[in-house]
């Protein structure tokens, strides 16, 4: 895996550039003069492929799917358009919320696949004192979000080596949504039927569980190829087979990952499972992956 993938500008950045350097009131500016249906394309085939869009999209659907989170369904301009996002990338939302001067802009994961025609799906974690993610959830059908521009995550490519890969998603709470999005990517390709996956889901309580029907239905639907394990901090019940107890821990990967399947590892989850896992700044260990040995240029986070 090439080092350059390690020189991308990381979304946060990106994110942190756009507020500091203002430049969220220049694109603002155009937000408020486009919308979806006034596009100079009013049916582009990809609505996201081209780089920044800044375009309103309509909500179509919202649905609670547990006790913090909803996936919501926007309409893209028109039944055949697709986001036509590459794999990995979220999108930059932008919102003007009642009584702020400024813009609130954060970025969200498509959930749905790139080349689905109608629709984007996300699954949004409602913060309780979060400025966007409160906004969102009060969105009802037909309210409209500014998209402003995708944002790109990690690379991914398959091994260009004969001998199949393995990969190790490690994901915690809300930050499934980018790792689903490349597990949906790798299943999906023709062209690589060979690569294999473990992801390792940890949540604080069981309700905290996204997408658990979606991962099922991909195992099946890909045996042999994909196998997801979950990690309960506080379970509420004990004794569920496919259910661990605990945090994501360097004895848990070991026992999940065996060594010779240690090759390229993707991360995404809250700051201290980040840190712990690839090292926080300043670490001179290099966190759990490394020390299990994945090379630092193997370890991705979103
Ligand atoms: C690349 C990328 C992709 C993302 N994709 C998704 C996605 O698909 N779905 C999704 O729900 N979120 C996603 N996020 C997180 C999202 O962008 C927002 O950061 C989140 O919704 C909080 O924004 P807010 O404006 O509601 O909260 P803010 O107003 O920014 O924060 C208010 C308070 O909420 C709490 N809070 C905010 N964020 C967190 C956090 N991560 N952990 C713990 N407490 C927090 C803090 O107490 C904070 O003080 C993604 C983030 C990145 C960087």
């Amino acid at each position: 895996m090439s080092s350059t993938l390690f020189t991308r500008i990381r979304p946060r950045t990106a994110v942190a550039t756009l507020a500091t350097g203002g430049i969220a009131l220049c694109i603002f500016t155009r937000l408020m003069i486009t919308d979806a249906h006034a596009a100079s394309h009013p049916t582009p085939p990809k609505v996201f492929g081209g780089g920044p869009s800044f375009i309103a999209l309509p909500l179509e659907s919202a649905e609670q799917v547990n006790h913090d989170t909803k996936r919501l369904r926007f309409k893209l301009p028109t039944p055949d358009s697709v986001s036509g996002l590459p794999l990995t990338s979220s999108l930059l939302t932008v919102s003007w919320p009642k009584g702020s001067w400024t813009p609130v802009a954060r970025p969200y994961t498509p959930i749905s696949t790139s080349d689905e025609p109608g629709h984007i799906d996300f699954l949004v974690k409602k913060y309780p004192n979060g400025k966007q993610s409160t906004h969102l959830h009060a969105l009802q059908p037909g309210d409209t979000l500014r998209f402003a521009v995708p944002l790109k995550g990690p690379q991914w490519k398959p091994s260009p080596s004969s001998s199949p890969e393995h990969i190790t998603l490690v994901a915690g709470g809300a930050g499934i949504t980018p790792v689903y999005q490349l597990l949906q990517g790798i299943l999906a390709d023709k062209g690589d039927l060979t690569t294999t996956m473990t992801l390792v889901y940890g949540v604080n309580t069981e309700k905290d569980t996204l997408l658990r029907d979606e991962f099922r239905a991909l195992e099946k639907q890909h045996p042999g190829r994909f196998r997801a394990v979950y990690t309960v901090t506080a379970p509420e019940q004990d004794g569920q087979q496919e259910i661990r107890k605990g945090r994501v821990t360097k004895e848990l990967l070991d026992e999940l990952v065996p060594a010779s399947q240690r090759g390229r590892a993707y991360v995404c989850g809250p700051p201290s499972m980040e840190a712990s896992l690839t090292g926080g700044r300043g670490a001179s260990d290099g966190g759990i992956l490394q020390q299990l040995g994945y090379r630092k240029v193997d370890i991705f986070r979103f």
